[in-house]
Order: C-alpha cells, then structure tokens, then sequence
C-alpha cells in the first residue's frame, strides 16, 4: 500500500469516518458499542499522533461528525463532545495502527460473524474466489491476547502487522487499514463478503 494523505479538511474527515460508521451499521457489520473505525488527525504540537474514535457507548447509527472524540497515542483526550471517552481496548489497537503505520488514515476494525468464524480457525481465508483473490498473501496475523488493555501488546501488534493492509485478529475479528476512510470501508466490505462466500 503506497503512503497515504490526509490533506483532507478535518471536517470532511469527520464526515467520511461518521458515514464510515453509518455503512458499517447498514450492512450488519457493527457489534451494539464495540469495535471501532479511526481517523488520523494532524499530529499535535510535540509530533504526537492524534485519531478520531467513537465515543464509548454509542452505536454505529449514532456516531455523527460533530460527537467523535479525538485521543492522542498516550490516551489523552483532546476533544470529546459527549464526555463519554472512547473504549480502552479500542485505543491500544488503534493507537498502535497509528503511530507504525503513518501510511493508513483510517483503521477499521469489526467482529462480524463471518470475520470472527475465519479468524478462528488456522487456514483463514482461502483464495477461492474474486473477493478473496485481492486478499492472497496479503493478511496478517495477531494472537488473541485477551481484551487489549495491556500498552504492551501494541508493540506486538505493529511486528504481526508489518506492512501488510489487512489483519486477522484470532479468535477476535478483523482489522483493515485504507489510505482513505473510503479505501479502508471498500477493503472492509470485500472482506467480509470473501469470509461469508468461503463460510458458504
Ligand atoms: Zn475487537
């Protein structure tokens, strides 16, 4: 995946990564208040990197542009329009994303059914139709840990990754990286059909 850019506004960030939640819920992808889908955000005034999250405790169909909360990688909240902070398992995921991979601008993260069945089981996804082809030696790895509150496993996080664009998180979900929000639903989507088909 070539560098990505976020020369985009902030505001019309927000609106793609809002419309980014809104998709994911329409196509039965989302899970009530968990998982999550992130923007990076300029980097702050000492060169930290910054993210839109979703506020803990909304569903997918009540994210919006204006609610999103921004969190630099200490876990700092920098805006949160609701007070209601974002999941602690969902920033160590995100947060480690970000500050490896300056190429992604959006991380998108779900536990489907079909996500979940594939990343338990050892083969994964197979290449066996035109979904899937795209997605051939190009997947990543990452052993359940448990819920991801331990900072440390971000390091682990980032060497399974490498600089792959799409990652099984075992016995979890799946997580997908785009140079754009719009790139990242695109991959997110695909793969979830590839996973329905082989699971079919
Ligand atoms: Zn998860």
């Amino acid at each position: 995946m070539p560098d990505g850019t976020t020369d985009l506004p902030v505001s019309a960030l927000r609106r793609d990564l809002a419309a980014a939640y809104r998709l994911i819920a329409l196509e039965g992808m989302d899970d009530s208040i968990y998982t999550h889908i992130s923007a990076r955000l300029p980097d702050g005034p000492d060169g930290e990197k910054r993210f839109l999250l979703n506020p803990y405790g909304l569903r997918f169909d009540e994210v919006t542009a204006s609610n999103l909360v921004t969190v630099d990688e200490t876990g700092a909240v920098i805006d949160d329009p609701y007070g209601s902070g974002v999941n602690a398992a969902g920033f160590t995921i995100h947060s480690a994303v970000h500050m490896a991979r300056h190429d992604a601008v959006c991380v998108l993260h779900t536990h489907t059914v079909a996500g979940v069945a594939l990343s338990s089981v050892r083969e994964g996804l197979l290449p066996l139709n035109q979904w899937s082809a795209q997605f051939h030696n190009r997947i990543a790895f990452h052993d359940y840990e448990g819920i991801a509150l331990d900072l440390a496993e971000r390091d682990r996080i980032v060497d399974d990754l490498g600089r792959k664009y799409v990652m099984f998180l075992r016995n979890h979900g799946v997580l997908v990286l785009g140079r754009s929000v719009g790139e990242a639903v695109t991959y997110a989507m695909n793969l979830e059909r590839s996973c329905q088909a082989q699971i079919a």
